[in-house]
């Protein structure tokens, strides 16, 4: 067998094209999408990937901003701009990129991702809207596993009934990944770093969605023929190449779907973060009726 690839790309470029027909629609009712993005200090990889949501905003017609801050900023002077893009009515979605430099304690990094509006929390890290995901009454979701659920949805598995088995319970990707899976009726076991005996959980699985952080962790033989492999992993190998959590060759021959990496998870996560803004913006927004935010999305989606 020979899995079939699931091209995050083109799914991106899909979903994208979506969202920016959602933001003209809602331009045409006066209310064009605003995304806040707090850039705290001179991390090289969190300046790339801000980059990258900022041009991505601006191509589906969403206002972006950054707000950038040295490393040597305050928690109060980042919870002071945090207070007034809450209370700025063109702003519908704030992310702060992680993670915050070390001027910033633990405690205090997470008291500023709570301050932030819950409405507005594109980023769906906010305990409000994990909260209500667990509830079964989702508000806005964390990308990254929102974007796996379109990957799975997309290669048409079906998970009702299904067992899934989530490595990784981080609150950005493996809990709300499985509190979604749960969500669409699929029997899920949550894997991490305690796990006895790893291979013998993901060999039950219909469904293995990989966010550990380890290259290439998963192996051809741990995976059940035919099962559905979602890749969530960046890491880099020996060789400094860009690999996934999934030893990609040998899933490759056993699965019956599966993401590479890159080209997979990766860019659905900023297609969905602009699906969110959109969302807030429609939320948020007093303007728009009920009746004509909820159509703009699928039945099924709201
Ligand atoms: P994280 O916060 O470090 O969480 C990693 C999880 O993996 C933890 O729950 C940990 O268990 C578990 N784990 C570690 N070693 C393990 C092992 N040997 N066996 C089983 N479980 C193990 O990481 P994260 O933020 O969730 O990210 C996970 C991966 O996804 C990273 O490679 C990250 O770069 C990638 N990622 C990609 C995207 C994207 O857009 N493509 C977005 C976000 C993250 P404990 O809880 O017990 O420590």
């Amino acid at each position: 067998m020979t899995a079939r690839l699931l091209d995050g790309r083109a799914l991106a470029r899909q979903v994208r094209s979506e969202v920016a027909q959602q933001a003209a629609t809602l331009a045409q009712r006066g209310v064009v999408p605003g995304l806040a993005v707090i850039l705290a200090g001179d991390d090289g990889a969190s300046a790339i990937y801000v980059k990258n949501k900022e041009k991505a905003a601006a191509e589906v017609g969403i206002a972006g901003q950054v707000l950038r801050f040295p490393a040597t900023v305050s928690a109060a002077e980042l919870s002071a701009c945090i207070a007034r893009l809450n209370a700025d009515p063109a702003v519908h979605g704030i992310l702060v990129q992680l993670p915050l430099p070390s001027s910033i304690a633990p405690a205090e990094a997470r008291a500023l991702l709570e301050q932030v509006d819950p409405r507005k929390d594109v980023d769906g890290f906010h305990p409000a809207n994990l909260g209500r995901l667990a509830a079964g009454d989702p508000g806005l979701v964390a990308c990254t596993p929102a974007g796996c659920m379109r990957l799975l949805a997309e290669a048409g598995v079906h998970l009702a009934g299904c067992h899934a088995v989530v490595i990784g319970r981080s609150t950005i990707v493996g809990r709300p990944m499985a509190l979604l899976l749960l969500g669409a009726d699929a029997t899920v076991t949550i894997c991490h770093s305690r796990t006895t005996d790893l291979a013998a959980h993901v060999r039950r699985a219909d469904v293995v969605v990989a966010a550990v952080g380890r290259a290439r962790l998963v192996r051809g033989d741990w995976i059940k023929p035919g099962a559905a492999v979602i890749d969530v992993g960046m890491n880099r190998d020996a060789d400094g190449r860009l690999c996934g959590d999934v030893h990609f060759d040998e899933a490759l021959a056993v699965a019956g779907a599966l993401t590479p990496v890159p080209g997979g998870v990766g860019p659905m996560t900023i297609a969905c973060l602009l699906e969110n803004v959109c969302r807030a913006a429609a939320q948020l927004h007093p303007a728009t009726s009920a009746a004509s935010i909820h159509s703009l999305w699928p039945a099924e989606d709201r």
